[in-house]
């Protein structure tokens, strides 16, 4: 594996992470864009946010795409990995990292919101990691990480789709890696705690208080804490490491 500038360890490779206009996907790609790798950034409508982070990049050297896609469709999926192929011509790293968040009780779920969930979370990494796999394949190199969630792993009350969206990327995570590992393709999943993000936004006041409560470690987590662990895994020295969820979540679920 060549190293480049201070011994970073992606330089020559390409990252795909989908929702990384925002919160963890954009610490994500930055992270990943710092170890050399070059970084398509996906979102589906923050298009300022998505260009500042591909701008951010390239000002510090690195190469960056900002691509608009849908993820939870099969036109966005095909869409994103024609783009990335076309501009950079293969992808070694892809984070599925685009997802959405639901609470609702099961009883007040409607169809399309169910289905809405398991596009977003588990259709996108079903279809971006077959895409992504043939080009892995030949090159018998990949990184395969899935953003789950802690509710992937012990299930939440009022959310129960996003649980079982969460819980399938796991269990597509576990099946894939055994697949795939033959080939020096690794798949693993990160299943973070409740992060400060857009996506708790809405979590304040005594629903904030009663959450640092339950939490060992007192505080929401930070994106870049996410980041740090996709990073890992994503690096060379992560080979033997496959099929396992990394659960950053400050001491919830142990
Ligand atoms: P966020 O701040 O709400 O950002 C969500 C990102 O996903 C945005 O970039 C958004 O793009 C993108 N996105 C949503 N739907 C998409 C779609 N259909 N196609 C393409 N992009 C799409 O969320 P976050 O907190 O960073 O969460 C990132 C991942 O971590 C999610 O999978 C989430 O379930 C998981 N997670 C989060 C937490 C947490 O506490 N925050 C905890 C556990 C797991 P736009 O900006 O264009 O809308």
């Amino acid at each position: 594996m060549r190293k480049g500038r201070n011994g970073v360890t992606m330089v020559g490779q390409v990252a795909l992470v989908t929702g990384a206009s925002r919160g963890i996907g954009r610490a994500v790609a930055e992270a990943l864009s710092r170890e050399g790798a070059a970084v398509v950034v996906n979102y589906r409508r923050s298009a300022e946010a998505a260009l500042a982070v591909a701008q951010k990049i390239e000002q510090a050297g690195g190469a960056a795409l900002a691509v608009q896609a849908d993820v939870g469709t099969v036109a966005g999926c095909e869409a994103l990995m024609a783009k990335a192929m076309d501009q950079f011509g293969r992808v070694d790293i892809l984070v599925n990292n685009a997802g959405d968040a639901l609470e609702k009780l099961l009883v007040d779920t409607s169809v399309d919101e169910w289905d809405r969930l398991m596009a977003v979370h588990m259709r996108s990494a079903y279809l971006l990691s077959r895409l992504a796999l043939g080009s892995m394949a030949e090159r018998r190199y990949g990184r395969i990480i899935t953003v789950s969630s802690i509710w992937g792993i012990s299930g939440a009350s009022n959310e129960v789709a996003y649980s079982a969206a969460k819980a399938g990327q796991i269990g597509f995570t576990k099946a894939l890696a055994q697949e795939v590992g033959p080939w020096g393709i690794t798949v693993n999943a990160v299943a973070p705690g409740a992060i400060a993000t857009d996506m708790n936004a809405g979590l304040t006041g005594d629903a904030l208080a009663a959450w640092l409560d339950r939490t060992p470690v007192g505080r929401l987590g930070t994106a870049a804490e996410v980041a740090a662990v996709v990073r890992f895994l994503a690096g060379p020295g992560a080979g033997f490491i496959t099929g396992q969820v990394i659960s950053p979540n400050g001491g919830v679920v142990t």
